[in-house]
């Protein structure tokens, strides 16, 4: 008999972390960071509910940080084994863990001068980047579709989810030897994060028909997404408009991910001749270094964007879209404040709270002809979100910016799947079907979930609880 307990995700979408114990192991699967308002963020500092060193590995389904963001934090608490994860994940952590570290350490400065000045004493950072080259040392990729022996009593083996590259739905074997001495095997299916099947580049999350306990993530539950071709078009009408006003278009643009799905679609129209821009702008170090990951790890795309790719010659996304250049250095970024019209400029961050998009922004949204693309979610209290809420002026760097430009938002690029895609996957399980608990959601989304398994697949799934042991 195993156990697993609910450590996070469970009440929201962020900190995924799952306990898992059995007869002769106990491991973990996620360690991911609370991310939101400062209350949530705050449950980052608790110590971890469990001895770190008494775990004997970790399971990774997908580098997202909300999935691996308190890694160095668990090695930090003394985790001695080994986080396995997909080829692809491990490489993305890299990029992924650093640029956490990096943005704690100027947090963490800005607090200490504060403190400094009030007489406080100096606070340090959830984990340092020394602390990410230590987790780093401990990752191990392995390939989809393996199965690999992770503890005396435990296989583990990755489904492609199709989420973001690397991505993986997680299947735990776990050896269960009963009474009688017979031996028997119980499996354990995690979602992770499940893709959107329309997404570019990825291959479609894979079916699985059988387990004895499954976890589902649920962001989406309670709706679907707008049809793609409605959204391309979208897209491909504000390139047009923004040609006609002789404007730049700047995307803010999450680095992992959106960003790759941003060039392979500018990428189409450039090879269907309709792409007016004359150059486009990658305008992040960070997004440059998963733009090459991505390319490193093509024999993984889905067969349709590999065969395009290969028709147009396109061994890297240079070859596929001539027209973009890397702005690697704050050199390279402030030579762009010269373009008057005519670039598209991506750069991070995604919700405009930092990055290089600021100076951006500062160039062109007082300019009518401009154009402003908003490709992601935007949190309350973010600058994108006042762009988005329509805000008439906003401050950036000491300075009133009017807001003339135009602003879209485009909602119908998601990394996740939406609830009839959940369903879909759901269907290809055999009955009786295994227990299913939903989590990685918020409240309206899971219980609008469980009502539509119910009347769509008559399966009963339950909302797990945070601190929730079960069994299997
Ligand atoms: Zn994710």
């Amino acid at each position: 008999m195993a156990t697993l307990t609910f450590y996070g995700a469970v009440t929201d979408v962020t900190g995924s972390c799952y306990l898992i114990e059995t007869q002769h192991s106990r491991i973990l699967m996620e360690c991911g960071l609370f991310q939101g308002d400062s209350a949530t963020e705050k449950q980052n500092e608790a110590p971890f509910p469990f001895d770190a060193s008494t775990l004997d590995a970790v399971v990774l389904s997908h580098a997202h940080l909300d999935h691996s963001g308190r890694l160095p934090k668990l090695i930090k608490e003394g985790f001695q084994g080994v986080i396995y994860m997909t080829r692809a994940t491990a490489e993305l952590l890299d990029v992924m863990l650093k640029d956490s570290a990096n943005l704690m350490a100027r947090d963490i400065e800005w607090v200490n001068k504060r403190r400094k000045r009030a007489g406080k004493p100096e606070v340090s950072p959830l984990y340092s980047i020394e602390d990410v080259e230590a987790t780093l040392n401990k990752c191990r990729g392995i390939y989809y579709q393996k199965q690999q022996k992770i503890t005396t009593d435990i296989n583990v083996r990755f489904q492609d989810a199709g989420h973001i590259l690397g991505s993986a739905i997680v299947e735990l074997f776990v050896k269960d030897d009963n009474a009688k001495g017979e031996h028997r095997h119980k499996k354990l299916v995690f979602t992770g994060d499940l893709g959107n099947s329309c997404a570019a580049l990825l291959r479609d999350p894979e079916t699985i028909t059988d387990a004895d306990v499954v976890l589902m993530e649920s962001t989406y539950g309670d709706r679907n997404h707008k049809p793609l071709q409605e959204t391309l078009d979208e897209f491909n009408q504000i390139l047009e408009d923004a040609a006609v006003s002789g404007g730049n278009v700047i995307i803010p643009a999450f680095a992992v991910g959106r960003t790759q799905e941003l060039l392979f679609r500018l990428g189409e129209r450039y090879q269907d001749n309709k792409l007016k821009q004359q150059a486009v702008f990658l305008d992040s170090p960070m997004a440059i270094a998963t733009t090459e990951i991505y390319h490193r790890f093509q024999d993984i795309f889905n067969d349709e964007d590999t065969l395009s790719l290969r028709q147009a010659h396109a061994s890297s996304l240079h070859r596929w879209l001539p027209t973009l250049q890397y702005s690697r250095t704050p050199e390279e970024s402030m030579a762009l404040n010269r373009f008057t019209g005519g670039a598209i400029i991506i750069a991070g961050s995604g919700m405009c709270t930092g990055g290089r998009v600021g100076h951006h922004l500062k160039h062109n949204l007082w300019r009518r002809e401009a154009h402003i693309l908003i490709v992601g979610y935007q949190a309350r209290g973010t600058l994108g979100r006042r762009l988005v809420d329509g805000a008439k002026v906003v401050h950036l760097f000491g300075e009133e910016i009017s807001v003339n430009a135009t602003i879209h938002t485009l909602g119908g690029f998601s990394a996740h799947a939406g609830q009839s895609q959940l369903l879909q996957w759901a269907s290809h399980f055999h009955k009786p079907r295994p227990p299913l608990y939903l989590v990685h959601g918020e409240p309206e989304s899971k219980s609008s979930l469980v009502k539509a398994l119910q009347n769509e697949l008559q399966w009963h799934g339950t909302i797990a609880q945070d601190r929730q042991t079960i069994t299997f």
